[in-house]
């Protein structure tokens, strides 16, 4: 399941059908072939009924392809790219690469694609009133005017996913001023929505025993599925956007005179405090110079063991040594680097432990 064809590209935007696609195709052709079985229209036989039902659900999904397409030539308009539009068990869903700039530019991409399904319910009403009354042909064209006309109004309730809960984004952004508030309030809205709909649908399953009442629960269960995720990517951006970097950052390692000799290293903190080792960062002249591995210190032992120092009395660049890289701003930074007697825990902080301060 969840499989994705591609099948082309229209503007640039390339085209996918999901497998659940093929499901829905199904259902939608098996009904209206039903129904067209039932009434009797001149001269259609089985093989008429089927091909008019596989017409019906073909044309329905262009109508949505139409009405996301509306959506994304909106985005385009705006300098947003589209990165892909897909057909799937709900309809159509356009990915939109980031939202508008402006609470009016949200607002008409929102609406432009219910625009779209109502000038198509225009489209064929009126190509209806031109063909044979009672026809198969005015029936399929009258059935899609009625499928646009659902699709137009159905998208335009005003919670999130739909599209109505985008104008309902857009207007509370435009009010508050904060487009945050306008997510949260129509994630809010469509979380109703969707219980709405579960509760209803399954209301209507227990009264009237239709199976057909359970596909509202099941549109309600999708609507409130995504308004939840709408809600969790509030929080998220919102904690983002008020923590503090500080808040969140660990506060276990210990921070260490980058001028100690590796043997005062080792005696000073590995020998003294035999727990887990914390990592440590050496500084020095106020400056965090690099970050002390155990590991490299394991490797290169007969270099320090016993404070032995390379070039006489001078220590190894510790920096040098660990593989920091020099800075070129801090000038040279292996100039003064006369080993001493006592550690200098001088002008930075020896320990930050956790939660110690
Ligand atoms: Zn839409």
């Amino acid at each position: 399941m969840n499989q994705n064809w591609r099948v082309g590209s229209l503007f640039g935007i390339p085209l996918y059908i999901d497998s659940s696609w093929f499901i829905v195709l199904l259902l939608i052709t098996v009904i209206n072939a039903g129904e067209i079985s039932t009434n009797q229209f001149n001269g259609a036989t089985n093989l008429i009924s089927w091909a008019a039902g596989l017409t019906i659900a073909l044309l329905m999904f262009t109508s949505v392809l139409l009405h996301e397409l509306g959506h994304s030539l909106m985005a385009i308009g705006q300098g947003i790219q589209v990165n892909s539009i897909t057909l799937f068990l709900f309809g159509g869903v356009a990915a939109i690469e980031r939202e508008s700039k402006t609470p009016l530019g949200a607002l008409l991409v929102a609406i432009a694609g219910p625009l779209v399904s109502f000038s198509l319910f225009g489209l064929f009403s009126l190509l209806s009133n031109y063909l044979p009354p009672q026809s198969l042909v005015e029936y399929i064209t009258s059935d899609l005017a009625l499928i646009n006309l659902i699709l137009g109004v159905f998208n335009l309730i005003p919670g999130l996913p739909l599209d109505g809960g985008q104008v309902l984004k857009a207007i509370v952004w435009q009010v508050k001023g904060d487009r945050l508030e306008g997510i949260a309030f129509a994630a809010a809205s469509g979380r109703l929505i969707g219980w709405t709909g579960i509760i209803f649908g399954l209301f209507l399953f227990l009264v009237t025993g239709e199976i057909g009442a359970l596909w509202l629960s099941f549109i309600g269960w999708f609507i409130l599925r995504n308004a939840n995720a709408y809600q969790r990517l509030t929080i998220l951006q919102k904690t983002l956007l008020e923590l503090m970097a500080a808040e969140v950052m660990t506060r276990d390692f210990r921070v260490v005179d980058a001028n100690l000799t590796l043997g005062q290293f080792t005696q000073e903190y590995l020998l003294s405090d035999p727990g887990t080792p914390l990592p440590y960062y050496g500084a020095s002249e106020g400056r965090y110079r690099g970050k002390l591995e155990i590991s490299d210190l394991q490797k290169n032992r007969s270099l320090w063991m016993g404070n032995y120092h390379p070039k006489g009395d001078s220590p190894p660049p510790l920096g040098n040594s660990l593989g920091e890289r020099k800075n070129p701003l801090s000038g040279s930074n292996s100039g003064s680097r006369k080993p001493q007697s006592a550690p200098n825990y001088g002008d930075f902080p020896r320990w930050c432990g956790s939660g110690s301060d």
